[in-house]
């Protein structure tokens, strides 16, 4: 790489992680909707501005509230050992949610709060174009594979619609991480499905590749060596 591309992609990235974190500052001050009024803090979402696979979660639960962060409690740890056993850090990938504040008591959120939080997923979609969308639990399934069963899908791929913001993706359904920590059936068919996640990005790149040409961002990223913090998915 020469030092040239390098200044490209530092360039590419900086502005993702800076759009990123504008709209994370309207999150935390974001009273669109009526989860405003319980809310510790707001949960904006976080990872990597240049990766490919993005994890959206229902909405925060209490650590989350407390914290800021999404998937940082049991869930969250679970999610962390999914991801471990294909070879992923939660800091390669970006993990968000449906609803960016806590639905009091973890009830379910609704459609009004559900459609007024969905233009911020929308943008961080934009601004990540992700190959893969990874959907876990039904609330997340039904915004990007509307009208399916989560029993009926798990496990399986098919394209997001690119209003979600993801403009050339595969929706990847999952069960929920806190779903498999009440039922050791769903959590070991949890562990089935995201083995599968792998070649589901595989396919992503492929379609993605036959169907746009590649930005040329991506054509000057080269692999580096993994310390801590550094992608190893890209
Ligand atoms: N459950 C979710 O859906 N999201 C989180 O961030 C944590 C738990
Ligand atoms: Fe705003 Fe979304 Fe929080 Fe509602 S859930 S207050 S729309 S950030």
């Amino acid at each position: 790489m020469t030092a040239g591309e390098a200044t490209i992609e530092a360039t590419t990235t900086e502005q993702r992680r800076a759009s990123l974190e504008v709209i994370a500052a309207e999150v935390r001050a974001c009273t669109r909707c009526k989860l405003s009024q319980g809310r510790t803090k707001a949960v904006p979402g976080e990872g990597h501005p240049d990766t490919e696979v993005v994890f959206v979660g229902e909405g925060p639960g209490q650590t989350e509230d407390a914290q800021g962060r999404p998937f940082v409690g049991r869930a969250g740890e679970l999610l962390v050992r999914m991801l471990a056993s294909i070879g992923w850090r939660r800091q390669e990938v970006f993990i968000t949610n449906i609803v960016k504040c806590r639905p009091p008591g973890n009830r379910d959120p609704e459609p009004d709060e559900i459609a007024a939080c969905a233009p911020y997923l929308q943008r961080q979609l934009e601004i990540l174009d992700p190959a893969v969308v990874v959907t876990l639990g039904r609330f997340s399934m039904g915004h990007f594979r509307p009208g399916e069963r989560i029993t009926q899908i798990h496990g399986t791929q098919a394209p997001a619609p690119a209003a979600t913001g993801a403009r050339d993706a595969l929706a990847y359904a999952l069960f929920h991480p806190a779903a498999a920590l009440r039922s050791t059936d769903v959590e070991r068919q949890s562990y089935d499905d995201i083995a599968g996640l792998p070649r589901v990005l595989t396919e992503a790149r492929t379609r993605r590749a036959g169907t746009a040409a590649p930005s040329p961002e991506l054509l000057t990223i080269t692999p580096t060596t993994p310390g801590d913090d550094a992608p190893t998915l890209f």
